[in-house]
């Protein structure tokens, strides 16, 4: 299969050449003929399998066509909501990167930071529009921003809404939005809760799924280090030398935890930063670029502040600590392994979590592999 037997446009298959991506990935390959047909859309996949391209790339497409067919409103034509702000942005770049050969503008809006400058390129006039709840609903209410132009509205991991409490204010964004639109429904998982809100989005919705959450990546090799709590600073120290690691994402489960262990590494000459919800946005912005540039090796990370965040040819995650909700673990290994790449994960298991990691052995379906080390490290 190949973008152009998906009858992608020209503009957006050079657009994908230019990412050197050759071949749709299965969400791509299920998806984009359903949208391109102009159908709502009920989509159960996770983080790593493409999905983001699954929905902008067919956006696009059917926003090319409006323009050409002068079918297009006036106003912002195509409406992402996101659960976080990193996501926001990445699936603005998504956007951005795959529309670089047509002339729609697009925008991320999120909180955290000052509303000027998100005020000030609204005013420009927008084409495709990615935000989080909290920031959308502000800048309505204060009558910034109007939305009844919309034809094509993502709901990108719709249960990572659910998580974070944001389900009430989608179904306020709801009734500004034009009843008669296309939707799209990204979710990771499918519990009932989520259903529910897609029945009450979708309008005789196609369904896809690919890789559900309980199957692990494939691509990526998967160990479990047992050691005492005590014993994981070093464990960590010893892990990043004994593979010459330059480039590693570690999960904490507190900002406590995260802040705590990144100054320990920096202590021990590795070059470390630590993100989560207590940072300000231009320190989290800041620690993710280091670290996609490479100037620092350990970024220590809590899950909400890791969620989307999305960095090509991550090799290397550490459970620092074992989540203990187990789906959690396959979003976080889910950061490595993707788009063919091999990554590795490792999860430092103290004898307090034996029982996650039972937890997380029933969800994936597998024993984790035990790694046999020199201890102490
Ligand atoms: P996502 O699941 O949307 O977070 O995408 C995961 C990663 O795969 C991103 O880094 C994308 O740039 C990359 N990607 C998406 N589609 C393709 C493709 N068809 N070929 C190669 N890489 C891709």
């Amino acid at each position: 299969m190949s973008f152009s037997q998906l009858a992608v446009s020209t503009p957006i298959q050079r657009a994908l050449n230019d990412l050197g991506y050759t071949n749709p990935t299965p969400i791509q390959s299920k998806s984009i003929p359903i949208v391109n047909q102009r159908k709502d859309l009920l989509a159960c996949a996770q983080t790593g399998t493409g999905k983001t391209a699954g929905f902008a790339i067919p956006v696009l497409q059917l926003m090319e066509e409006d323009k050409n067919t002068r079918q297009a409103t006036k106003g912002i034509q195509a409406l992402v909501l996101t659960p976080t702000r990193e996501l926001a942005i990445q699936v603005e770049e998504s956007f951005r990167d795959y529309g670089k050969y047509l002339p729609f503008r697009s925008l991320a809006i999120f909180g955290g930071v000052s509303q000027v400058p998100q005020v000030q390129q609204l005013q420009k006039g927008i084409d495709i529009l990615i935000a989080t709840p909290g920031r959308l609903l502000d800048l309505i209410g204060q009558g910034l921003l109007s939305i009844n132009s919309i034809r094509y509205f993502v709901l990108d991991e719709a249960d990572r809404m659910l998580d974070m409490g944001f389900v009430h204010d989608v179904k306020k964004v709801l009734q500004y939005i034009p009843a008669k639109r296309q939707s799209l429904f990204f979710s990771a998982t499918m519990p009932a809760e989520i259903r529910q809100l897609a029945a009450r989005i979708l309008v005789n919705p196609e369904t896809v799924a690919v890789t559900p959450v309980s199957s692990t990546t494939e691509l990526v090799k998967q160990e479990v280090r047992f050691m005492e709590k005590e014993e994981k600073r070093d464990g960590l120290v010893g892990l990043i030398r004994e593979l010459s690691i330059r480039s590693v994402l570690v999960f904490t489960r507190t900002k406590y935890g995260a802040d705590k262990l990144s100054r320990f590494l920096q202590k021990a000459g590795i070059s470390s930063a630590a993100i989560h919800g207590d940072k300000t946005q231009g320190a989290r912005q800041r620690a993710l670029a280091d670290f996609k540039e490479g100037k620092i090796v350990a970024l220590v990370a809590t899950d909400i502040a890791a969620r989307g965040i999305d960095i090509d040819e991550l090799a290397f995650v550490v459970n620092y600590e074992l989540p203990n909700v187990p789906e959690t673990y396959v979003h976080r290994i889910g950061r490595t392994g993707r788009a063919g790449n091999n990554g590795s994960a490792f999860s430092f298991c103290d004898r307090e979590e034996r029982q996650y990691l039972k937890d997380i052995e029933k969800l994936i379906g597998m024993k984790i592999p035990v790694a046999r080390m020199a201890m102490p490290v």
